[in-house]
């Protein structure tokens, strides 16, 4: 059997000793050539939601952009298949994944800030990709294995909305996860997604890292301070009566929004802001929970 020693690292398509070896032979070389590929980084954490439009991505790009900021190596992996919004949202949309024999390099941001997205592969955005159920999982395995992140000390990953087979795949290929950040929104209905995400969280193993309340409150375009637009609380409660962490709130503010829309994370600005601050205190209540038991790793400078 060619797998039993078998010393190749590139992906099982395309080898010759293909047809020698069993479905799941194949399978354990796709795993170990992700575990291969991810091996260097210190420190993984999943960004998830249980439905789309919460703000997910926009939480996952400014933890990752902020944790760079403050000079730690960084990567973030848009795992959304369907909607890949990270290239976009970065600025990077146009850009792509530069090859490397069978594995390909991260674009880089800025300095210290790598990300990955299918949208990197160099296909027509325009163009609707049709996965289907096995054929995702087979493909985000051969991704995941290709990918030369090298060394880092956080890799964010941004699951796909929900907690369906899409994000359970992916999140099944990532070992080693320090644990997830759910995001949810104010309202009362913020408990039963979270509820979902949380029970997810512990089907996979993975610990809660706590829920962040996003789109909570509405920064002033005036003064800067926050108005309780519509109600606010959902997602502390959520964390209350779940027993997980609460991160705290991030309030609604339309600059987000534009500068999603330009390709630049919030946290970049150079402006003062209420979100700007609540992604920072979001921040270090992580790495407060992730660092706390290293030792000899320095403090959040803010
Ligand atoms: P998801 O990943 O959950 O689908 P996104 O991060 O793509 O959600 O956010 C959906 C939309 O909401 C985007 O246009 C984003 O800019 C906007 N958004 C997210 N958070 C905020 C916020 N705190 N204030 C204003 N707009 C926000």
């Amino acid at each position: 059997m060619a797998s039993k020693g078998c010393e190749e690292s590139r992906p099982c398509d395309g080898c010759e000793a293909d047809s020698f070896c069993s479905a799941r032979e194949k399978e354990e070389h796709e795993r170990a050539r992700v575990n291969e590929k991810l091996f260097h980084i210190r420190h993984k954490i999943m960004i998830m939601s249980g439905k789309g439009g919460v703000g997910k991505s926009t939480v996952a790009i400014n933890l990752a952009a902020g944790l760079a900021l403050n000079g730690h190596q960084v990567g973030i992996l848009d795992a959304d298949l369907h909607g890949p919004d990270v290239p976009r949202m970065l600025g990077i949309e146009g850009r792509h994944l530069t090859g490397r024999g069978d594995t390909v390099d991260p674009v880089e941001v800025f300095s210290g800030f790598k990300a990955v997205s299918m949208a990197l592969l160099g296909q027509d955005p325009d163009k609707a990709i049709i996965w289907r159920g096995p054929l995702k999982h087979s493909a985000i395995k051969k991704f995941l294995g290709s990918v030369n992140w090298g060394d880092l000390d956080f890799l964010v990953v941004d699951l796909p909305p929900g907690t369906g087979d899409e994000p359970l795949s992916v999140a099944r290929l990532i070992n080693g996860v320090d644990g997830a950040v759910i995001v949810t929104t104010p309202q009362d209905v913020a408990l039963l997604d979270s509820r979902k995400a949380v029970s997810f969280s512990k089907l996979m193993k993975v610990p809660v890292l706590g829920i962040v309340e996003n789109m909570s409150g509405m920064a002033c375009p005036h003064c800067g301070e926050s108005i309780e637009l519509f109600k606010v609380g959902g997602g502390e409660k959520a964390a209350r009566d779940l027993g997980v962490p609460f991160l705290g709130r991030i309030p609604i503010d339309p600059q987000v929004v534009i500068k999603s829309d330009v390709g630049q994370p919030f946290v970049t600005d150079s402006t003062d802001s209420l979100v700007k601050a609540a992604f920072f205190d979001l921040m270090q209540k992580l790495l407060d929970q992730l660092l706390s038991s290293e030792v000899g790793v320095a403090p959040a400078v803010l």
